[in-house]
């Protein structure tokens, strides 16, 4: 119906052609471009000049439909249980399918035996035994870690720094500001740190240059002579 009112609009029109003959192949693939009633529908490419076939060169529209993944299934079986990439280029040269890659390895997932190909061996992963630092009963701050993050910028465009001393065994963190990465700025957070808690029997840092200064530092430091 639509290809003869499409003619009827083209015989009307001043000094066209009339047409009087029966209804050509190009009339009815116009008429199914333009019937906004027909379900189906096909896309025109730019290849229309070429000697394709019509139906690579007019490719039909078909939505994610239980059919069309019946369509997808045949094809795939038909070309030998093929991956994902071989079945789609194969349906394009006939269809264009929405999101037909999402659609393809949606079915192809379903096959037991093609995901007993393409899928990856577990590997189990044994988690490392923990530390006796960390798993000592101890109080809190007993063993810590400290590290140096930054830099942070203050409101008044500072540089700043934060060191995160934080609890091997329960995990709880104490933060300290810093206004420079400096060996004594760090010192000074390490007394804020024993003063708020214990003094740490065991601390583990970084190999950096302000945990490193702070060491030599305490290392030069008569222990004996200091009242613990
Ligand atoms: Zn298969």
């Amino acid at each position: 119906m639509t290809t003869w009112i499409l003619r009827f609009c083209q015989n009307i029109r001043v000094n066209s052609y009339k047409l009087i003959m029966e209804l050509s192949y190009e009339e009815i693939q116009k008429a199914k471009e333009t019937d906004t009633n027909n379900p189906i529908r096909m896309i025109r490419s730019r290849i229309i000049h070429g000697q394709d076939p019509e139906d690579f060169v007019r490719s039909t529209v078909l939505p994610d439909h239980p059919i069309v993944r019946r369509l997808i299934d045949y094809a795939h079986k038909t070309r030998h249980h093929a991956g994902v990439q071989t079945t789609l280029f194969h349906l394009r040269e006939q269809f264009w399918i929405s999101q037909i890659r999402r659609v393809v390895r949606e079915v192809l997932q379903k096959y037991v035996t093609c995901s007993r190909y393409t899928s990856k061996p577990v590997v189990t992963v044994v988690p490392a035994p923990l530390p006796v630092d960390r798993i000592n009963q101890l109080a809190a701050f007993e063993v810590t870690g400290a590290a140096l993050a930054g830099p942070i910028y203050l409101k008044l465009g500072e540089k700043a720094w934060i060191v995160i001393f934080t609890c091997a065994v329960y995990r709880a963190i104490q933060l300290e500001l810093l206004t420079s990465p400096s060996t004594e700025a760090f010192m000074q957070a390490m007394r804020r740190f024993f003063a708020r808690r214990e003094r740490s029997c065991i601390m583990y840092t970084d190999n950096k240059t302000t945990s490193l200064g702070t060491s030599r530092a305490l290392c030069t430091l008569n222990w004996h002579e200091f009242k613990l």
